[in-house]
């Protein structure tokens, strides 16, 4: 592919568009590729950003590969990345929040119908619109889809931009966006607090990031990895408490004892053996998102009354609480940073479980 293969199906250039370097799937079995895309002008309530850093998540690649083609069919060309950091080089008329030079950040969504009872709750990401998400959802502005942070800029309504405290790493806060929020959100909403005991099922860019916040919010916190040589790493991040899921010995320790679960496995797994190692009228909550139904015993439910719940990311608010609190605490993700040549290999290791803990890619690797 040359250096910037023109996407054939984005919207007509304008004197309302701008064309911007990225990076896309062309389709679910090519790997991603630079190309140029088309942005919109900054409207009056529009902030442009300089994209500084995007993190990687497993959703870009269940996204990219196609992977969720019965929930979320993507459409391609496919500009994943929605853990952007960016400085603001632009700015409407009308924005109150930002100015430019500014740091800014954008998560998951770019905007929602703001009327309907979830907005009115400040919970967008169920927006009955519904939400626009930052890449693969219809782009109400120029017709197609929208395209994510693999981008070399953004432009977003400043409702939907975020500010990043001060003091916290750049590279490392682009993970808080996603990660962050996808797990300080279900451990807020079922009320996790100081000396409860939770379990993080699987230790990736999620996971770890549960592991710092539980910490931080003073619960005992257990880590379920398949990879028995994370466990160094999960008690550095806070983990009290290390178990190999595949050793039935070291999860019947454990039975009946969880006031929480976060399951952030990214593949089909079973989840009866973390069912039973709940307390009366526990939860496990899953945010990992594999396609495919996953089968539960129902005498693993009623038997001490549990539930199996799910969550998705977090409103506008509560991702800036979540920043904010990251902020008071210093927390940010482990990362390793890439350039975004090496995008396709660090999907590739994603799929093998080998991230510590989160890519991060330096979008000036695209300028
Ligand atoms: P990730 O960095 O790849 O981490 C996933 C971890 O799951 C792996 O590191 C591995 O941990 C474990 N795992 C992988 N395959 C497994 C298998 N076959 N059996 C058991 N464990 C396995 O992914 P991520 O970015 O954290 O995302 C995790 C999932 O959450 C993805 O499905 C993503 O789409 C989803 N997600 C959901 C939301 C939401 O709003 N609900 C938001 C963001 C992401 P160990 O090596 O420790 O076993
Ligand atoms: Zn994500
Ligand atoms: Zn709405």
């Amino acid at each position: 592919m040359s250096e910037t293969n023109p996407v054939t199906s984005m919207a007509p250039s304008t004197a309302h568009t701008f064309d911007a370097r990225a990076y896309a799937a062309p389709s679910a079995t090519e790997p991603l590729a630079p190309t140029t895309i088309r942005r919109r002008q900054p409207g009056p309530t529009d902030v442009q950003l300089e994209v500084l850093f995007c993190g990687v998540c497993h959703s870009d690649l269940h996204q990219a590969r196609n992977e969720w083609q019965s929930s979320m069919p993507t459409v391609y060309p496919c500009v994943p990345g929605h853990e952007i950091v960016g400085r603001v080089v632009a700015v409407g008329r009308d924005v109150r929040a930002f100015r430019e030079g500014d740091l800014a950040a954008v998560g998951c969504m770019v905007d929602s119908c703001r009327t309907c009872p979830a907005c009115q709750d400040h919970q967008e990401q169920f927006c009955e619109g519904p939400a626009v998400f930052t890449y693969n959802s219809p782009d109400r502005h120029l017709g197609g889809v929208t395209y994510g942070g693999y981008s070399e800029s953004l432009v977003v309504d400043e409702a939907f931009a975020l500010r990043v405290p001060d003091g916290l790493d750049l590279a490392g806060a682009a993970p808080l966006l996603c990660a962050g929020i996808t797990t300080y959100s279900p451990l807020r909403h079922w009320g996790v607090k100081e000396g409860q005991k939770v379990g993080v099922v699987g230790l990736g860019g999620l996971g770890h990031m549960a592991v710092k916040l539980a910490n931080a919010m003073g619960a005992r916190v257990v880590v379920f990895t398949t990879t028995p040589s994370k466990a160094e790493d999960a008690v550095r991040l806070g983990a009290h408490d290390v178990v190999v899921s595949k050793h039935e010995a070291e999860m019947q320790k454990h039975l009946g004892s969880f006031d929480f679960i976060l399951d952030t496995v990214s593949a089909v797994h079973d989840l009866n053996p973390f069912m039973a190692l709940l307390k009366r009228n526990g939860t496990l909550t899953m945010v990992g998102a594999p396609d495919t139904p996953l089968p539960v015993s129902v005498f693993s439910l009623i038997f001490g009354r549990k539930r199996l719940a799910g969550s998705l990311i977090g409103g506008i608010r509560e991702t800036q609480e979540m920043l904010d609190f990251c902020g008071d605490h210093g927390l940010t993700a482990d990362i390793e940073l890439i350039p975004i040549s090496r995008i396709n290999e660090a999907f590739d290791r994603l799929m093998k479980s080998d991230v510590k803990y989160r890519f991060v890619i330096d979008m000036a690797s695209l300028r």
